[in-house]
Formats: C-alpha cells, sequence, structure tokens
C-alpha cells in the first residue's frame, strides 16, 4: 500500500515533507490560498490543497483517508485546528491523541512532570504568598502577550488589574539559561534519541536584554516573548547524560500514567538550567517543535547516532517507514 505524508502548510512543515521525500513518501502540503504559492516552490512537496481555511481539513478527510494519508502534528495544529482538534480528526496521526489532553492541561502536565522527577519552578497559590521574582502566566498566553513578570506581592497586584477575570498561575521566575531539548522516543527501537538542542529569539526580551543598562533603567516596558526564530546550542558532554536520563523518565512516567498510550515520538523539554547545573522543565510538547527547523540536516547530537544527515522530520518518516516494514503501523497512528 502507498502512504502520502501530510501536514498543515506552516511551523516546520519544510522539514516534515522533505524529510519524508527523502524517505521515499508521496508528500502532500494542505495549506491556506495565501500560502500556497509559497508552498509550491519545493519539489519534494508533490502536491499542495489549497483550503480557504486550515478547518476545512476538516470537509476534506474523506478524500484524505481515500488517499492513505498520514498527518504529522506540529506546534501550529492546536492554533489553526483549534484545542481539541485530535477529537475531531479522523485522518490518521502519527502520535498519542491522548498524550495531547495531558499536555494540554497544565496541572495533568505538572503532575506527568512530577512523577517523572523532574525539576520544577515553585508554583504561588497567592499573591500572598510571593517572597521573589515570579513570571505570571495567563492561561492560553501564546508568546508572552499575557505573561509579565512581578518583583513582588506589591508590584503584582498593580498589574494584575488588568486581567482580573482570567485565569492565571504565579510561578517562580527562574534565572539561568534557557534550554530546549529536542528528543525522538522510538517505539520501534525502544530508545530515546537526542535530536537537537536549541534556544529561542524572542521579541522583544532579547531586543530588551541589548539596551544599555544607563538607558535601560528608564524604560519601562514589560518584555514580551514571542519567537522570531531560533539558535542552535551544544551543552556540556558533562550535562549529556542527565539529558537523556531526564528524556527516559518523561517516557516512562507517560506509560505508567496513560497506560497502553504512552509518548512517542518527537517531543520537547523546555527547560532553564540553573547556576548550580540543575535542569528546570516549565513545559513539555508533546510534537516537533520549530527549533528542529535548525537541523533539517541533522545536529551535532544526530551525527553521534546516524551516518547520514538526520531531520526530526526524516526520523518520523524513517519511524513510520520501519513500522510499515514490520507490520506495526497500527501501534503507531492514532
Ligand atoms: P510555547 O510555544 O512553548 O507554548 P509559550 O509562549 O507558552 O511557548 P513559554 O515557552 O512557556 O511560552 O515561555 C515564554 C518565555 O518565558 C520563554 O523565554 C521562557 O524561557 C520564559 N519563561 C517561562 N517560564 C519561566 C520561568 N518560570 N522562569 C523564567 N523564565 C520563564
Amino acid at each position: 500500500m502507498k502512504y502520502t505524508i501530510a501536514t498543515l502548510a506552516s511551523h516546520s512543515a519544510l522539514q516534515i515533507l522533505k524529510g519524508a521525500k527523502d524517505e521515499g513518501f508521496e508528500t502532500l502540503a494542505i495549506a491556506t490560498r495565501d500560502k500556497a504559492s509559497f508552498y509550491k516552490r519545493f519539489s519534494f512537496i508533490n502536491e499542495v490543497i489549497e483550503l480557504d481555511t486550515y478547518r476545512d481539513l476538516f470537509k476534506i478527510e474523506n478524500k484524505l483517508k481515500q488517499r492513505n494519508v498520514i498527518i504529522i502534528p506540529h506546534g501550529s495544529f492546536v492554533a489553526y485546528l483549534g484545542e481539541d482538534y485530535e477529537k475531531k480528526l479522523e485522518v490518521p496521526q502519527y502520535g498519542s491523541k491522548k498524550v495531547l489532553t495531558w499536555e494540554g492541561d497544565r496541572l495533568k502536565q505538572m503532575k506527568w512532570l512530577e512523577e517523572s522527577n523532574l525539576l520544577l519552578p515553585k508554583l504561588y497559590n497567592q499573591a500572598s504568598s510571593i517572597d521573589q521574582l515570579v513570571i505570571v502566566k495567563l492561561y492560553g498566553a501564546k508568546g508572552g502577550s499575557g505573561y509579565f513578570l512581578a518583583a513582588n506581592q506589591e508590584d503584582f497586584q498593580k498589574k494584575i488589574i488588568k486581567f482580573k477575570k482570567e485565569k492565571y498561575i504565579i510561578q517562580q521566575y527562574l534565572v539561568g539559561t534557557p534550554v530546549y531539548l529536542q528528543y525522538f522516543y522510538s517505539k520501534m527501537e525502544n530508545r530515546i534519541e537526542l535530536m537537537g538542542i536549541d534556544r529561542r529569539y524572542e521579541t522583544n526580551v532579547d531586543g530588551l536584554s541589548r539596551i544599555p543598562y544607563q538607558y535601560a533603567k528608564s524604560i519601562d516596558m514589560e518584555p514580551t516573548y514571542t519567537v522570531i526564530g531560533n539558535f542552535p546550542i551544544v551543552v556540556r558532554e558533562s550535562l549529556l547524560p542527565e539529558i537523556y536520563a531526564m528524556g527516559e523518565r518523561v517516557v516512562a512516567a507517560s506509560q505508567k500514567l496513560i497506560p497502553g498510550q504512552g509518548l512517542y515520538g518527537p517531543f520537547c523539554l523546555e527547560t532553564i538550567i540553573t547556576k548550580n547545573q540543575k535542569f528546570y522543565c516549565i513545559e513539555i510538547s508533546c510534537r516537533i517543535v520549530a527549533g528542529t527547523n535548525l537541523f533539517v540536516n541533522g545536529s551535532p547530537y544526530t551525527d553521534l547516532v546516524y551516518n547520514e544527515p538526520m531531520s526530526t522530520g526524516k526520523r518520523i518518516a524513517r519511524e513510520i517507514k520501519n513500522a510499515i516494514r514490520l507490520n506495526r503501523l497500527k501501534e503507531i497512528l492514532d
């Protein structure tokens, strides 16, 4: 049977479809009309389907099913298709849908990360207990609009007025280096792979940090964290054993919490490493993250494992190809 790998034309679609083509699959980009001509520039994309809105994907599912399409979700799916898109989607997707429910619920996500023995930033249940710099995150805030920092209780009360009716969490602000760990858990090989490491380039927080101190003092501006791009990182080699162990613990905990449906495929631990070289996890993303776009041609970490360029997109396609060969495709589609 011939399979087509498809995704929404955005986020990491180029990497996903390039990888799929390299592994011998037919490739399909599902684009809105304004984006279609851009995606048609790339010869590794066999077909671009044009829709008025991404949500029209649900209207063409029958057509996609007939063509044995496998959808690869990425970081823009929730934004374009809605919070619970996975409950509606009938075309098989690569990756466990139950895991996305755990990821989408902040409390469940924390339980999972705690169960994985990861260090987490302290949570403040009430403003009166704020005793250090905190970051306040509104539910559903993206790219930092709806995030603010508060130096103390008084500062918090002054700033929260604007958001009175919304739900938020108050979290310890961790001073350290942001490090985003890109993993792949292969069900076929039963192993964790480190695909790459990055940090984000964010506007305007990275701009604010360039202002010399004598001028910064006079600026009263909240930082925002909209991701514009990513920088590659290689970490001290002595940190690598813990990085692998953290990935393994997260997968093991997911198998315990979601029996028969644990996490597999690409995922990312968003961490901050503090001055005593401890990893604190601020979030997990259970899908391909945009930081992997740095490594279309492989990363220093995939080079150690594969004697060929290996992107996360290509790794996904390789896993699907192996599953087809082993007659185990059902195990990795949901
Ligand atoms: P995502 O696309 O991953 O869902 P997001 O917009 O929800 O992103 P985060 O990645 O969680 O946002 O955080 C935005 C920024 O705030 C990042 O630069 C991150 O490093 C920083 N940040 C988040 N939580 C903390 C924290 N507890 N201490 C210090 N910095 C933090």
